[in-house]
């Protein structure tokens, strides 16, 4: 019996020591997994698995090839793994993950801005873009947080990016009032003031409440009267305007008479605007036009084709050229008739005389104004003086103010005028708006210049 049972124990020590040997001395693979997670987008490579051959005294390095399975999806998936060394291969089927760890990114315009100070709602521009999920700026949650603006955004994988801006809390900037209306306005003794009204804005305050307008109308008084408007924003910035408005005696000055305007010595600079507050009005003018500045002969043809006459005033307004000789002065009308016909297509026969038919510049050929002025009209052409003159070429230039004073208070009960400006003169253009306000509301018209229109002709003086 003990015999027996020593012989059972020394079999079963033989196979533990057998089975022990087999374990440390027979060859085969082995496979190692760092992780069973691959990054999405990315390979299967020795990060994540390595395989040897060999035994525990010595395992060779072997190759390891997967299948062709699509790591461009999150998901688990069973792969098959093959690792050769030499001419032995062996292949496993291992579940693996695919997973995205990494962040969105958040790219912002600026990391710092100013907004208003009472700003609850701020607009900033950025982009957010992840590897897996794409374009993902529409899922950004913003969040203010004291004077810091915060940008979260989380994947589809939970993984998430903060960015954050800084927030100036700051107005610097000054409202804006716009007057409805005219700046300038005129209007006729006894009537009533009707406040056009005006808008105000500010970058970050409710302002248009706030417009403080300081100033009255005495329409019983004639006068200039400025209102101002004015107002300031919650931060201290302040804006403001002014408007003039003339109360005009009527009395007798009230008449039914025609005014033409006329315009010499453009076209100009401030032909343009001059011919944006007639069409405002639609009162059509008279332009004795020259060639002085050919770059604004634009608005010789915009003029014509607003409606508006086109006169001959010469070429060059040179008195001593023009003057010198009748030749020459009809040399010179010729040239700037020609200009106007290429233009327009018009063969004008209205002429003002530079200085007028009266004028004693041109003694320098004695009787010249005789003879040029008789030969006009022969010739079918018509000129031109005035009766009205706006003092706007009468040495530097004034103001406004002065130029529609001098025109208004030479109005009465004639029943034409012709008023002399020049569209050269700024402050002169800039009055007319007011020149007619002032007729239509004294029951004046306002005509253009034609062949059967009536003139003035002055006092030859040579
Ligand atoms: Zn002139």
């Amino acid at each position: 019996m003990k015999k027996n049972k020593l012989w059972v124990i020394c079999l079963a020590v033989c196979l533990v020591l057998v089975v022990i040997l087999c374990f440390l001395f027979i060859k085969r693979f082995k496979f190692n997994f760092n992780k069973v997670e691959v990054e999405v987008n990315t390979k299967i490579d020795s990060k994540i698995v390595t395989a040897c051959y060999g035994n525990y005294v010595k395992c060779n390095k072997a190759t390891i090839k997967s299948d062709n399975i699509d790591l461009k999806k999150i998901g688990k998936y069973k792969v098959k793994l093959t690792a050769s060394y030499k001419n032995k291969k062996k292949t496993i089927v291992k579940e693996l993950s695919v997973v995205d760890t990494t962040s969105p990114e958040i790219k912002l315009e600026n990391e710092e801005i100013t907004i208003c100070p009472n700003q609850k709602d701020v607009d900033v521009k950025y982009s957010a873009t992840d590897n897996y999920d794409g374009d993902v700026t529409d899922k950004v949650s913003k969040k203010i947080k004291g004077d810091l603006l915060e940008l979260t955004i989380k994947d589809s994988s939970n993984n998430k990016t903060t960015k954050k801006i800084n927030m100036k809390r700051e107005d610097t900037t000054s409202p804006e009032i716009n007057l409805n209306g005219q700046a300038e306005m005129s209007i006729s003794i006894n009537s009533t003031y009707n406040e056009p009204g005006y808008t105000a804005v500010d970058n970050c305050d409710d302002v248009s409440s706030k417009v403080n307008v300081d100033g009255s109308v005495d329409t019983t008084k004639p006068g200039t009267y400025t209102i101002t408007y004015s107002v300031t924003d919650e931060s201290g910035n302040s804006a403001s305007a002014t408007r003039k408005v003339t109360v005009y005696q009527q009395s007798e000055k009230y008449g039914t008479g025609v005014i033409y305007l006329t315009f010499d010595d453009g076209p100009s600079a401030y032909t343009s605007e001059l011919l944006d507050t007639l069409a405002k009005y639609n009162v059509k003018a008279t332009f004795f036009v020259t060639g002085r500045a050919p770059g604004y002969n634009y608005n010789i043809t915009r003029a014509y084709n607003e409606g508006h006459a086109i006169g001959l005033h010469t070429n060059t307004h040179n008195y001593s050229y023009v003057y010198s000789s009748i030749d020459a002065y009809f040399e010179d009308l010729n040239t700037i008739s020609n200009t106007v016909k290429n233009l327009t297509g018009l063969e004008s026969k209205l002429v003002r005389f530079p200085g007028g038919s009266s004028n004693t510049v041109s003694r320098i050929t004695p009787g010249i104004m005789t003879s040029l002025s008789g030969m006009l009209l022969n010739q079918g052409y018509q000129y031109y003086d005035w009766n009205v003159s706006s003092g706007d070429a009468d040495g530097g230039m004034k103001s406004s103010d002065v130029y529609v004073n001098n025109v208004v208070s030479s109005l009465g009960s004639r029943s034409y005028y012709i008023v002399l400006q020049h569209d050269t003169n700024a402050n002169s253009v800039r009055a007319v708006s007011r020149i007619i306000e002032y007729g239509l509301s004294h029951g004046y018209s306002f005509d253009k210049l034609s062949l059967s229109s009536p003139t003035v002709h002055h006092r030859i003086a040579n």
